[in-house]
Parts: C-alpha cells; structure tokens; sequence
C-alpha cells in the first residue's frame, strides 16, 4: 500500500471534479489518499476514505470569476499562497511521508514541495497543457496572452527575486525565471494525466514531457440527487448551467425563461448558489429551476447543453453524447468552444443574447442530427481515455517503476 498527498485548489469544482474518481479508484487498490482542497470539498472526500485537510491554517482562497479570469492576477495570487503555505506544508508531508505527490497544475507548492522531498510528482490537468502551441493554434487567443505577457513584464524582477526566496527555503534549485515563470501557468510534473483528448489538445505530437490524455473522469454515483426526470420524458430535454463560478448573471437566465417558457421542450436549469430562485420570478411550467444538480445525472438524459464551456461541463456533456451550444464568459471557454465548433459538437450562442436568438439556436442545433452523430463519435474518444480507472493506473505504474528505480531523481 502506498501513500499519497494529493494538493488541490480550494473551492475551484472544475479543477476537483475529475479527481474524485480517480481518488476513489487509488483507495479501492489499497492507497492512503491525504487530499488538500476547501472546506466545501471535504464531504466529497471523507465519504471516500480520504484523510481531508485545508488551507485555513495559511491562506483562504476563494475561486471567483475575477481570480479564474484574468490569468496575470491568478499568477499573483498563486505566488502568495505559496509562499504563504510552503514551509509549514512541506515539514508536514515530510512527516506524512509520502511516496508520491499528485498535484493539481495551479498548485504549484505541490511540485515543489515534491521535488524538494524528492517524491515522484504527478499533475493533474484539467483542461488542457498550457503551451506555447496553444497560442500558435489560436490568433485570437494568442493576442490575448501576449498582451497579458507584456503587462507581466514589470513584475517580472519581483517574480525573480519572490522565486529565488522561496526556492532557498526549501532548499529548491532556481532555475532561472523563465524556467520557472511556466510553473504559474503550466506547472507540469514527472507525469501528466490530462483529462482531455489528444485530439483536443493543440499540437500534441509537439509537447515535451509525460503527458497521458485519459479523457473525461466520469466515475458512477459522483453527485446523486432526487430531480424528478420524468415529468420530461415525453420531450426534449434542454439542460443550462453557467458551471461553478460565472454564475451569477440574473438577466440571462431570465431570458433563458423567456425563450423557452411552454416551448415543446423540458428545462433543467442549475443557476448555482449565489442566486436565490424568487429572483428569477414565477418559473415556467416546463422548466426545473435548482441552485445545484447532479450534472452528470442530467447530460444522461440531455439531448442539448447550454454551457458557459468550462472544460469539464463540455467534456461531461460530451462524454454522453450530448451537443453543446456555449456561451463563453472567459477567454479559455471562448478558445474551448471554437476547437470544438471544428470538430462538429459545438455551436456558438449568437453573441446578442435574446430569447429569440436563443430559441433559435436551441432548435437549430436539437433539428439537426448531425450535432448527435459528431457527439456521439466524440464521446467513443473521450471514453477512450480510459478516465479516471486509466489515470489511476498510470499513477501507480508511475510509481511503481520510481520506486524499483535507483537514484532516478539523482540520475535524470
Ligand atoms: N456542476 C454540478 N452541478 C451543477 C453545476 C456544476 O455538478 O449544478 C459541476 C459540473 O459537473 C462540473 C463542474 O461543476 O464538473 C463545473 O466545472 P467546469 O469546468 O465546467 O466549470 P467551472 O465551474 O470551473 O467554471
């Protein structure tokens, strides 16, 4: 049996959803899981048989669209956090004694204090490996980055010195900002599992490194729930949910209502914890309005999604074949829905948001069968992944052939 610290990002769904499975599957093969993420996630965990700790004791961190959005400020504040949180970290996973670190890639005190223990280090990616030919795929979402870049240059000093510091308290070799400057925004390990497609993935023949692309991590009974599906079985089933975090806008829900109310369609919309239902006003008789569901229990019986495109809710939706019709609130979920506009299971919500428009799009993506077949032919890729049963396999052979090596840190 062996054991493992597993860093992740206090309340960020997105990045902790895919794991869950694979947490699931290292304790059924008899590993000891101690997990790091937010308080919200420690039911999740517990249930599993998850030794679960925070961050309190060092940082509070919570995953708002601001932080989420504008990469630079989430670079700063992931520099904070680690500082604020490496020593005392690292002296207790030294006590806790691993034999392996997993990490989650925006958890960038995970690597290091991995390397400094000299423990094989695994990062969990969960949307896609942030390269530079990411930005070559995409002129719009290159532009974006190097404007980013170019207001970044004058901290770019601070970065240095903050880095050197906090290398040398851990005993770290510095390696150079710009070696290091990738770690804030890719911060891959020894192995990668990517939960995602090669296919997805920009260029992936050119990546250096590890990488293992498992698809979408759908474990069974994830998050069960009692919603009343069959009061829609006799219709379409249109599911809406803007994820985790860009939750909070009234006035598109509301006009989600307006296009659909006593349409020959079902509705289940999730508008997420921050808004009270009264607010959206008297709810259409075909529509299901919750603060939260189990999403992977509704894309079962989903015949078309409208989605914010977080990596995972595409991926979920398209796992079960569902076609997807998105309505980006950030530059990555703008990048996510046109690589997936190319492969067929995408449609772009018009960008003057009406319920006209919408229920326009809604027909014109559930009356064309061509969504289903791409969906369908999308989901035999992603399941080939293997998912979280092939993460965890690939983790402990990881480690396996670690621990049976000689030296392998001291000889690479
Ligand atoms: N989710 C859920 N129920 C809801 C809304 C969201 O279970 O009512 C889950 C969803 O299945 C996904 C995660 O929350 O795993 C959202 O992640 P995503 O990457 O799509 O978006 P984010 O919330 O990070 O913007």
């Amino acid at each position: 049996m062996g054991r493992c610290v597993f860093f992740n990002l206090p309340g960020a769904s997105g990045h902790i959803n895919p794991t869950v499975g694979v947490v699931e599957e290292l304790i059924a093969r008899g590993e000891e899981v101690i997990y790091y993420a937010g308080e919200d996630s420690r039911a999740k965990f517990t249930k599993l048989g998850v030794k679960f700790r925070t961050y309190d004791d060092w940082f509070q961190y919570t995953h708002t669209a601001s932080t989420a959005t504008n990469i630079l400020d989430f670079a700063l504040v992931e520099i904070d956090m680690t500082l604020k949180c490496i020593e005392p970290l690292l002296e207790r996973t030294r006590q806790d004694n691993p034999d392996y670190v997993i990490y989650d890639s925006c958890c960038v005190w995970g690597k290091y204090i991995g390397e400094a223990l000299h423990k094989p280090t695994i990062a969990s990616i969960t949307t896609l490996v942030s390269s530079p030919w990411v930005m070559l795929s995409d002129a719009r979402l290159s532009a974006h980055i190097v404007g980013v870049l170019i207001r970044g240059i004058p901290m770019i000093t601070w970065a240095r010195r903050k880095g050197i510091e906090l290398m040398a308290k851990i005993g770290v070799k510095f390696q150079g900002i710009l070696y290091h400057i990738f770690d804030f925004f890719a911060c891959v390990g020894e192995l990668n599992i990517v939960f995602n497609t090669r296919e997805f993935q920009p260029f992936a023949n050119r990546l250096k490194g590890n990488f293992h692309y498992v698809g979408a991590s759908i474990p069974e009974g994830r998050d069960l729930g009692n919603l009343d599906f069959d009061r829609f079985h006799d219709k379409p089933l249109v599911y809406v949910s803007m994820g985790t975090v860009h939750n909070h806008n009234v006035a598109f829900y509301r006009t989600v209502m307006q296009a659909l109310a006593n349409e020959p369609v079902g509705v289940i919309m999730s508008i997420g914890r921050n808004i009270d239902i009264q607010a959206l006003g008297a709810i259409p008789e075909n529509f299901t309005v919750e603060n939260f569901v189990p999403q992977l229990e509704v894309l079962k019986r989903t015949d078309v999604f409208i989605t914010h495109g977080g990596m995972n809710s595409l991926n979920e939706a398209l796992y079960f074949g569902v076609p997807v019709i998105v309505v980006p609130q950030q530059i990555e979920q703008a990048f996510n829905m046109r690589r997936l506009k190319k492969i067929g299971v995408a449609q772009p919500m018009p960008k003057e948001l009406t319920p006209q428009s919408i229920r326009q799009t809604v027909y014109s993506v559930l009356g064309n069968d061509r969504y289903k077949q791409n969906a369908k032919t999308y989901s035999a890729t992603l399941r080939q992944g293997g998912g979280h049963k092939a993460a965890a396999q690939l983790i402990l052979d990881f480690v396996r052939a670690h621990t049976h090596g000689q030296d392998w840190r001291q000889a690479s």
